[in-house]
């Protein structure tokens, strides 16, 4: 099928109440935010002649429109089935008929709109149902093809029954009963979902993050990637990267061999990211800093400062800066000393982070956070929607990228990730290590497999090579960004134009804009920094934002009372890693008294 340009909504000619208009409203709202021109069209209600307007079948035979109705639209409307067969037979389009239910009229005009193909039939929801993507679907769910997972559907489920089963293809299942399907219809696939369609304002718990929106959100974005490809806003490279947390630069911390690590990252074609605690960075020596080599797709980035217990949630905005000033120049000293080069990005520590250390670390010119929960401490009431965490990064906040790392328990979440277009980062501490590196190059198998196009590039390129992009009808492409810094490529045969922009709600705190290092123009709209940029075939270009200058203190020391505690607190840690893991019994133990101590604060 070739891509085509238009989502055309096939609507009641007067909408009214909540739903279905409110599915309609959603499907619009969907498509427009994944870069698709998106428009309602009002059926005629007349009893005589077509129901479909003159101006549409116009650009039916153009063959450059989706349409998408819902099933109750579609039961209101008797004849509109006959019609959109007869288009579907005719021109190169595609249907997706939404809100499917076990309602009588709905199977009677999914029956006429099918040749009698597909029927169904309702079972109750459950606290846990199994979600599922056939393999054989995997030319439409990609990188999810093969994988399923629980997840809580307590309204009643409608599931498809074919006929003949070899004319429909199931893309996603739920207790293995179709929820989501495609067959052929003359020279256009026909959609049908009986699942829920996504709300992109929904506001998202901070627990089950985009977890409780899989169902509703997959076959919506399948959908639309099958008709418009690369017109739809997309992540164009699929990377990975473990993150370990905690470990000194030595050859041995905990269960970490830095040997064996080295092998397995040859032997499975990984790359690894140490978390570094700045507070360590004199007790790295000239030898183990060359650990970090070049060639071996090793490095470090920043964990906190000191670790201390909830480091970096605090609200005290001049503490905070100060501490993560200090921890780059606790870093900048380690790297003169030792050549330890790091990655600018900051790992959390217990990965808690205030609002204030995250406009901390952008006034200090980090990169990005990497962090296992995107949601600060201390978020406006309203939080995270549905919407933000469906990009690469989160920026709602100062406009400085939150990427998000998983612990590697459910494939499944990693799929989505690289699905969505999201760097998965895998995060990890050594006790992962216990029984070895087997379980860990398994879980890398699986992701190759998943998608064997995924590359382990560094943290830091990784991120700055991060993005949505998509194609304009103009023969320009689109372009938005995450990090202060970035980096990309014109993979077309010829000269284009890119419109690259990024998320900044504070226009006042951009002082200058470099494409290549040569200052170039920039506007502001709707809280995005927009630029132009020609790009030749081949080239790669890349763009630095630059704050006006920020008032800084000198990043001293917290004084000697402090760094006393410090260095008690790592010393139990280490002694808990290096020494009590190897004993279950005596571990046990010593974390009850840690805890009590409050004192670690490690994660
Ligand atoms: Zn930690």
């Amino acid at each position: 099928m070739r891509p085509l340009n238009h989502l055309i909504l096939l609507s009641e000619p007067e909408p009214t109440g909540p739903e279905p208009f409110g599915q309609d409203g959603r499907l619009l709202a969907f498509a427009s935010w994944m870069g698709i021109p998106a428009k309602a069209v009002p059926l005629r209600n007349s009893q005589e002649g077509s129901a479909l307007p003159d101006r549409l079948l116009n650009e039916f035979e153009a063959g450059s429109c989706a349409l998408a109705i819902s099933a109750e639209t579609l039961a209101d409307h008797a004849s509109i089935a006959d019609e959109l067969q007869r288009f579907l037979r005719q021109c190169a389009s595609a249907l997706l008929v939404f809100g499917c239910t076990n309602a009588e009229r709905h199977l009677r005009a999914i029956a006429r709109l099918t040749g009698g193909m597909i029927s169904g039939s309702e079972f109750p929801g459950a606290d846990s149902v199994s979600f599922s993507f056939p393999q054989s679907a995997v030319s439409f769910s990609q990188q999810l093809a093969g994988l399923g997972y629980l997840g809580r559907y307590e309204e009643p489920i409608f599931a498809f029954e074919a006929q003949d089963a070899a004319a429909a293809d199931v893309i996603m299942a739920a207790n293995e009963a179709a929820v989501f399907l495609r067959m052929d219809r003359g020279s256009s696939p026909l959609f049908l979902l009986s699942m829920p369609l996504p709300d992109l304002d929904q506001t998202l718990d901070a627990e089950l993050e985009l977890q409780e929106h899989y169902h509703r959100l997959i076959p919506l974005l399948i959908f639309l990637r099958q008709c418009f490809g690369a017109s739809c806003w997309h992540g164009p490279e699929s990377t990975a990267r473990l993150i370990i947390d905690d470990p000194l630069l030595t050859e041995q911390y905990g269960f970490l061999e830095h040997s064996v690590l080295m092998k397995s990252m040859e032997h499975s074609g990984y790359g690894t990211s140490i978390a570094f605690i700045p507070w360590n960075y004199w007790r790295t020596s000239r030898q183990n800093a060359g650990l970090l080599g070049e060639q071996s797709n090793f490095a470090i980035c920043v964990h906190g400062c000191d670790h201390t217990n909830k480091e970096f949630a605090i609200r005290d905005s001049a503490l905070v800066d100060r501490k993560a000033g200090l921890a780059l120049r606790r870093m900048e000293l380690q790297r003169q000393r030792t050549g330890a080069a790091f990655e600018p990005v900051m790992v959390f520590p217990q990965g808690l982070f205030s609002r204030a250390a995250i406009a901390a670390l952008r006034a200090h010119d980090y990169l990005a956070a990497v962090n296992t929960s995107v949601f600060p401490t201390d978020g406006a009431p309203e939080g995270l929607i549905v919407a933000d965490l469906l990009q690469p990064a989160v920026t709602k906040y100062d406009g400085f990228p939150i990427f998000q790392r998983r612990y590697p328990r459910r494939l499944f979440d990693f799929a989505f990730d690289l699905f969505l277009g999201r760097p998965a980062l895998v995060v990890e501490h050594h006790e992962y290590f216990r029984e070895g590196v087997e379980t860990w190059q398994d879980f890398v198998a699986e992701m190759h497999k998943l998608d064997p196009t995924l590359t382990w590039p560094g943290l830091a390129d990784q991120l700055m090579r991060s993005c949505r992009r998509r194609n304009a009808s103009n023969g320009s492409i689109e372009i938005q960004f995450y990090t202060r810094k970035f980096f990309w490529s014109n993979r077309e045969p010829d000269t284009r134009n890119f419109s690259l922009c990024k998320q900044e709600p504070n226009a006042a705190s951009i002082e200058s804009v470099s494409v290549d290092g040569e200052s170039s123009e920039f506007s502001f709209e709707n809280g995005f920094l927009k630029l132009e940029v020609q790009a030749g075939p081949g080239e790669t270009h890349g763009i630095e934002i630059v704050d006006r200058e920020h008032p800084q203190e000198r990043a001293n020391g917290f004084g000697l009372a402090h760094n006393a505690r410090v260095m008690l607190r790592r010393g139990l840690s280490e002694f808990r890693d290096n020494t009590l893991s190897r004993h279950d019994g005596l571990l046990k133990i010593a974390k009850g008294i840690v805890r009590g101590l409050k004192v670690t604060g490690d994660a």
